[in-house]
């Protein structure tokens, strides 16, 4: 359920009662922390018994889109996290949660609070108001104010850089077939040839699982390119296996009709129709 077992032992003390008001989460991975933290909001609210993935009530999926009144996640506002957030939040915070059980503000890059803003932050966890639960997350604990860091209970949480095959759970020989396969499958589609596309994968693969999992590799094969083209670090060895040379524009569009076919892949719509959208879509891109 949680990709560090830390947020197990936060469960545990919800339920004794044990919580405290604020905790700072020193991280290798903020955005998977972010997550977790979901994850055990959902936990102590959800009031179907949440199991892995609920979907079922409205107070899950408001957490899901971050649109639930009482959880507040603030981010630096360009180099640094505004006095301004932080006053509102205070405002937003003055009354009780009407749908959960606390109010809670997450704050993603910590040590990004400036002077003023940390200053106004300290009143939170100063004086504790019950029902406020706070969480600063960052890359590196030395970096942030002793007021704040003293006022805090801390957790290390680093986690598992995972490789592509193990994220997708298959083994190298599936990997492998995958690999070959979307080779031949993108030079179909971005040489013209008038072939029917979907057939390339279609006499291989029928699960819908499998074409997914494809699906993940091809995304990931243009989000490593659209790293690299940016100049940012990527992974090689997949790129290694897959140079693409097409410019950053060309590659942003196509990692947008990428996620859409994913989405449908989650909805239900048929495989062949995805497929056939797929090609059509970026050989409309070729031309
Ligand atoms: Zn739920």
């Amino acid at each position: 359920m949680f990709a560090s077992s830390i947020f197990n032992d936060l469960v545990t003390k919800f339920h004794e009662n044990k919580l405290a008001h604020a905790y700072l989460i020193e991280t290798n991975n903020l955005d998977q922390a972010l997550i977790d933290i979901k994850n055990f909001l959902k936990i102590i609210n959800c009031p179907e018994n949440y199991n892995n993935d609920c979907t079922k009530c409205n107070l899950c999926n408001l957490i899901n889109i971050n649109n639930l009144p009482s959880i507040k996640v603030i981010e630096p506002d360009g180099t640094s996290i505004k006095k301004k957030d932080i006053i509102a939040l205070k405002e937003d915070f003055s009354s009780r949660p009407l749908y959960s059980k606390y109010n809670v503000y997450i704050i993603k890059n910590a040590d990004k609070l400036n002077a003023s803003s940390a200053n106004s932050m300290l009143k939170f966890i100063e004086e504790p108001t019950p029902g406020i639960l706070g969480f600063f997350l960052t890359n590196n604990k030395d970096i942030i104010i002793d007021t704040i860091k003293s006022r805090c209970e801390s957790y290390t949480v680093n986690y598992e850089y995972k490789t592509l095959q193990d994220s997708l759970n298959i083994t190298n020989e599936q990997y492998q077939n995958y690999l070959n396969l979307i080779k031949n499958y993108l030079n179909y589609i971005n040489t013209s040839k008038l072939i029917t596309n979907k057939n390339i994968i279609l006499k291989e693969y029928t699960e819908r699982q499998d074409i997914e999992n494809i699906f993940k590799i091809i995304y990931a094969i243009y989000y490593q390119s659209f790293l690299k083209v940016n100049h940012e670090p990527y992974d090689e060895t997949l790129l290694n296996e897959f140079s693409l040379n097409e410019n950053k524009n060309k590659i942003e569009q196509k990692l947008k009709i990428i996620t859409k076919i994913l989405t449908n892949m989650s909805y239900n719509v048929s495989i062949e129709l995805i497929l056939d959208k797929f090609v059509l879509e970026m050989r409309g891109l070729n031309e």
